[in-house]
């Protein structure tokens, strides 16, 4: 089963909670902010296929090179997404401190919004930047392509839950789990919240590698980046990061000075219109 397929069976209950989060508080909703989102999805989507099919080869290639013949079971695939979540914890978080993957992953906090929709909010540059390689131990550990990324799109189905100011606290299972109070505070950019709380599924990552912040009700959630993109153009969107990225990349003199602007720590392009 691909990554699509299972997005587009769970789509129906995507819908439920959005209608039901629309209805209930509208005052978490921009109409624009939320037609970009979608329009964000289906281009993310696309372009995720695509690479999926002309990747395929190339991971099964990879496959044949593996170190263990790792068969399906239960424990298998329960270890299979242990260790996907375990890998997505780094993507996530080398995709906040090294501009080159930054300028994908901006995508997905440009918005000062917070509900279900800004799941939806993602990259279609995500296959260019290299997502995918962050999967690659797994395919050689000896876990099968098609199950590597079945994990992958259960951990994104996952995420979806955790877009949303309408759940508060949710007691023990905010000490194992990502929830949507910890998610509220990784999409936020006051001090003390930004570059925090990278987990996929599991909150345990954070606090085992000391990026973990508690959500604090003295301290309001002010969502974006900084400086903030206002705009729902979904190019604009995805390209702008890109645009500043190779503006700044040729502007560096010598191949170290332009290494170092395409993967250090990220710069804001908002900052320097
Ligand atoms: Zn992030
Ligand atoms: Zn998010």
């Amino acid at each position: 089963m691909s990554i699509e397929t299972i997005l587009l069976m769970l789509s129906p209950i995507f819908m439920i909670f959005i209608s039901y989060e629309f209805i209930k508080h509208g005052h978490y909703y921009d109409i624009k902010d939320s037609l970009a989102n979608t329009a964000l999805a289906l281009m993310h989507q696309g372009a995720d296929a695509i690479a999926l099919l002309l990747l395929m080869p190339f991971f099964y290639w990879l496959y044949g090179y593996r170190l263990f013949d790792i068969e399906l079971s239960a424990l298998s695939v329960f270890v299979a997404f242990i260790l996907q979540d375990f890998l997505y914890y780094w993507f996530h978080k080398a995709s906040h401190h090294i501009h080159w993957l930054w300028a994908a992953h901006i995508v997905h906090h440009s918005s000062t919004k917070m509900n279900f929709t800004t799941a939806f909010r993602q990259s279609l540059m995500y296959p260019i930047a290299g997502m995918w390689l962050f999967w690659m131990p797994m395919i050689l550990l000896g876990f099968d392509p098609i199950t590597v990324f079945t994990v992958v799109a259960l951990n994104l189905a996952y995420q979806f839950f955790v877009h949303t100011q309408t759940v508060k606290k949710l007691g023990w299972f905010e000490k194992v789990f990502n929830t949507p109070s910890h998610h509220r505070v990784h999409h936020a950019i006051n001090k003390g919240y930004l570059d925090k709380n990278f987990a996929g599924v599991l909150i345990i990552w954070d606090k085992l590698f000391g990026t973990y912040a508690e959500e604090e009700a003295s301290k309001p959630c002010k969502y974006g980046i900084i400086g903030q993109l206002n705009s729902n153009n979904p190019l604009t969107i995805t390209f702008h990061q890109w645009a500043y990225l190779a503006k700044t990349t040729l502007n560096a003199k010598g191949l170290k000075a332009k290494l170092k602007v395409l993967f250090s720590y990220p710069t804001s392009a908002v900052n320097h219109k």
